[in-house]
C-alpha cells in the first residue's frame, strides 16, 4: 500500500465576500515530493496555502496531512503533523544574532520548553543542533551577525533554518526567491535541492527558474482554480501557462 500523501486537498474552497480566492481545488502531493505551486497575482496560491496550513478555515471542502483530516484543526496543531511554512514577509527578529535565532526555534520546537530551570545539557546540545543547522543553510561564519544586518538572502536562509528546527515532514516556502539577487537565487535553489528526501516540499515562487529547478511537479493556478498539473517539462511547454504569464486575455 502507498503511504498517505502529504497533502490531499478534496473541493476545497475558500470565499472572501463576493470573492472566490479558492475554487473547488483537488489536489494530492505525495511524501517527498518537490511542488511549486505557480500562478499569476492574485490567483489563490497563498490562501491555499493558507487553508492548508490553518491560518484560514475553507468555505467548503477538505485538507488532509499524511491521511488525518485536519479541515476545523487549528494551525498550532498542525505544526504537530508536521507542517511547518514561511510568509512571503520575513518574521525575523533584526535584533538577535543568527545563532541566538536557531537556538531559540530549537527551543519553541521542544515539547517541554517551559521548563523554570536552565539546564546546562540542554544549552549545549541546542548549540551544537544550532550549529549544525547553521551549517546546514550556508550560514556558517554568519552565526554572530545580527539578523538586520544580514543580507536579505541570508535572511532566507536563516527562515529555512528556522523551518528545519522543528524536523518537519512538510514545508511550505511562500515566495522563498522573492527579492533576491541572482547569486542568493542560485544558493537557495541548491539548499532547496539539498533537503532530505524524506521531507515534502511546497512552495509559491514566480521564479520559474527555481521553481521549474526544485520542482518534481508543478500546480499551476488561476483565477482561485487549479487550471494545469505536469512536470517542469511539461509546464515549459504549455501555450496555457506561458499565456498567463504573458497576462494574455485568451485563457
Ligand atoms: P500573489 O501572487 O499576488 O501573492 P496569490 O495567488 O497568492 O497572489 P491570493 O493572495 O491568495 O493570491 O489572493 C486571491 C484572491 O483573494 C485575490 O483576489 C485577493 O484579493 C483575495 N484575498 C486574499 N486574501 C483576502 C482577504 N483576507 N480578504 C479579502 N480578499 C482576499
Amino acid at each position: 500500500m502507498s503511504p498517505e500523501p502529504a497533502i490531499r486537498l478534496r473541493a476545497l474552497t475558500r470565499r472572501f465576500g463576493g470573492i472566490i480566492a479558492v475554487r473547488d481545488v483537488d489536489l494530492d502531493v505525495a511524501q517527498g515530493e518537490r511542488r511549486a505551486v505557480l500562478g499569476p497575482n492574485g490567483a489563490g496560491k497563498t490562501t491555499l496555502f493558507n487553508l492548508v496550513a490553518g491560518d484560514y478555515r475553507p468555505s467548503a471542502g477538505s485538507v488532509e496531512l499524511f491521511g488525518r483530516d485536519v479541515t476545523r484543526m487549528p494551525a498550532h496543531r498542525r505544526v504537530a503533523c508536521g507542517l511547518t511554512r514561511t510568509y512571503q514577509r520575513s518574521n525575523l527578529f533584526a535584533g538577535l544574532t543568527v545563532r541566538e535565532t536557531v537556538y531559540l526555534a530549537l527551543m519553541g520546537a521542544e515539547p517541554r520548553h517551559f521548563a523554570l530551570r536552565r539546564r546546562p545539557d540542554d544549552e549545549r546540545r541546542r548549540g551544537s543542533a544550532g550549529d549544525a543547522l547553521i551549517e546546514r543553510v550556508g550560514l556558517e561564519g554568519r552565526a554572530g551577525a545580527l539578523v538586520g544586518e544580514i543580507s536579505h538572502g541570508e535572511q532566507r536562509q536563516l527562515e529555512l533554518a528556522v523551518a528545519l528546527a522543528g524536523d518537519p515532514k512538510l514545508i511550505m516556502l511562500d515566495e522563498p526567491a522573492a527579492g533576491l539577487a541572482p547569486g542568493e537565487r542560485q544558493l537557495l535553489t541548491e539548499l532547496l535541492l539539498g533537503l532530505e528526501r524524506d521531507i515534502t516540499v511546497v512552495l509559491i515562487e514566480h521564479d520559474m527558474d527555481v521553481a521549474l529547478s526544485v520542482a518534481d511537479s508543478v500546480t499551476m493556478m488561476h483565477d482561485g482554480s487549479v487550471v494545469i498539473e505536469g512536470t517542469p517539462e511539461e509546464i515549459r511547454a504549455s501555450e496555457l501557462v506561458q499565456a498567463l504569464y504573458l497576462g494574455s486575455d485568451h485563457v
